[in-house]
């Protein structure tokens, strides 16, 4: 299928008309926002089967899994959303200092105006949509870009989103060209996810006009695997993060670190794992996705030579597939392990102790590579604080892949080369909200202790007014002494 894209010249005065709609105001009131996130509930349902064929046709995804994915995670991000919407635009009271009452202080959350949202091509409806639900819930207008990666899936989710709202909510599709385009209009935010190397234009671009950002990047996200493990539950749920959607998830294990006693016990239940869900030949099974293009699958191909391949290894460059494998005997300075893997094959490195895992990923890090996620899977609670503590990573999940996304009230970011900012839930609100501060104050007291001229008298009152502590701060220190942390 060829792309749908956008002439440039278009790019500028849609960007304009979002800008329009924000400045009218019709985006700010509760009204608009709450009619917008369930407008886009039944759009997404009336434009289900097409988003599902399109995500089909791109990589073949299985209906369910791309409904699961895709689909049911933005439904619930906007169900949340609309449960709490009232909550998040509520101006909040805060404390006053003595010194500068009799006043009354208050945040109160405003939209930051248009926002531009760039998705990437591997959860291509998801990760277009669950940023606009948290862009409309903050009452901004948006300008979004789909990837060109995923053709089918751009033009669907495209004119999903032309039913949402024609001038607050609009599409720019197309690729290098026309991103390029879209980033040099001025933005109040821009929201990008992919990878790292595009994450530094886009910050660029970003910079010219001072504009935040949030990146949503990827990397090398470790599992750490304990001798005190529950091995058959750990390999079905490594392979579970790593298989679905043939490892093309930015949260996906990329890389396995086992201690040395249940390495060949790993890797056997990897293997039998891999049998019960995609069958004796996953090239047959339904369930199991292609990688994305030919320039992908090369590339993936190449790292197959690392390590010595304990199972999988299959590949079949006209329909791009490549096996569910495991490769093991890989050392840290393969090529398998220089770069984010982003495909179905999963190094598993032996090593003498948790420790020593710990280590080797805080040792990645120093160089600025921290993981977006870490998995630890230990059934002794010691060993997995210790991995926690030791480490730094956008999200941790112990246990277990893939689950900690799921929970709204959890931030969802990087850190580091893996991002910066986040979103989900309330933190996705906050993310397109600018908390501004609110001073307010009376007039029936107006003491001249702060006017020239500064007198020594008004100097000593100010001096002793400005160093009493509250007493509320008084408690609070009090308190700190018993905290734990
Ligand atoms: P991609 O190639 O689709 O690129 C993402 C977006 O950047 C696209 O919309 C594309 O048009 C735009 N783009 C590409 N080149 C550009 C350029 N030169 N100038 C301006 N814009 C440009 O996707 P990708 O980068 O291959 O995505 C995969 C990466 O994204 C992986 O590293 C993965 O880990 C990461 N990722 C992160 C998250 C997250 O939420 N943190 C989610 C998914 C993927």
């Amino acid at each position: 299928m060829d792309l749908h894209v956008t002439p440039l010249a278009e790019i500028a005065p849609k960007v304009a008309a979002a800008r329009a709609a924000y400045d009218s105001g019709r985006t700010r009131p509760r009204a608009w926002r709450k009619a917008t996130l369930q407008r886009m509930l039944s759009v997404i349902d009336s434009h289900e089967q097409r988003l599902l064929d399109a995500l089909a046709a791109d990589f073949g995804k299985h209906p369910h899994e791309a409904w699961l994915t895709e689909v049911a995670f933005v439904k619930a991000e906007i169900d949340f959303a609309l449960a709490h919407l009232g909550e998040w635009m509520a101006p909040k009271r805060v404390r006053t200092p003595l010194s500068a009452k009799p006043s009354a202080s208050y945040l109160v959350p405003e939209p930051v105006g248009v926002v531009c949202v760039i998705a990437p091509w591997n959860y291509p409806v998801q990760l277009l949509l669950a940023p606009i639900v948290a862009a409309v819930a903050a009452g901004n207008a948006v300008v979004a870009k789909p990837s060109e990666l995923a053709p089918h899936a751009s033009a669907a989710v495209s004119r999903l989103i032309d039913d949402l709202d024609e001038q607050a909510i609009t599409v720019v599709e197309g690729g290098v060209a026309e991103t390029t385009e879209l980033l040099a209009q001025r933005f109040d935010h821009i929201f990008y996810t992919g990878n790292a190397r595009v994450a530094r234009i886009v910050a660029r671009a970003a910079a010219e006009h001072l504009t935040p950002t949030t990146l949503e990047l990827g990397g090398k996200s470790p599992a750490v695997v304990s001798r005190n493990a529950n091995i058959a539950v750990t390999a079905r749920r490594i392979a579970w993060g790593k298989f679905l959607n043939a490892g093309q998830t930015c949260i996906a294990p990329d890389y396995v670190l086992v201690e040395e006693p249940v390495h060949d016990q790993l890797v056997a239940a990897l293997a039998a794992t891999v049998k019960e869900f995609y069958g004796d030949d996953p090239q047959a099974s339904s369930d199991f996705t292609r990688i994305v293009n030919s320039n992908h699958f090369h590339r993936l191909e190449k790292l197959l030579d690392s390590g010595k391949v304990a199972f999988g290894g299959v590949t079949d460059a006209d329909t791009r597939y490549i096996s569910p494998t495991v490769l093991t005997d890989v050392s840290a300075d393969d090529p398998v392990m220089a770069e984010e893997i982003f495909g179905p094959i999963l190094p598993v490195l032996k090593v003498k102790s948790v420790k020593e895992a710990v280590d080797f990923v805080a040792a990645r890090s120093t160089g600025g590579d921290v993981p977006l996620a870490l998995y630890s899977f230990s059934d002794k609670d010691a060993e997995n604080d210790m991995v926690v503590a030791g480490t730094s990573s956008g999200g941790v999940c112990v246990n277990g892949t893939l689950w900690h996304i799921v929970n709204p009230n959890l931030p969802f970011g990087g850190v580091g080369e893996s991002g910066s900012g986040a979103y989900h839930g309330r933190f996705g609100f906050d993310t397109f909200t600018h908390q501004r501060a609110v001073h307010t104050r009376s007039t029936r007291l107006d003491p001249a202790l702060a006017y020239p001229p500064y007198t020594a008298k008004k100097q000593k009152v100010v001096r002793k007014a400005l160093t009493m502590a509250d007493p509320r701060d008084r408690l609070a220190k009090l308190r700190n002494r018993f905290r734990r942390v």
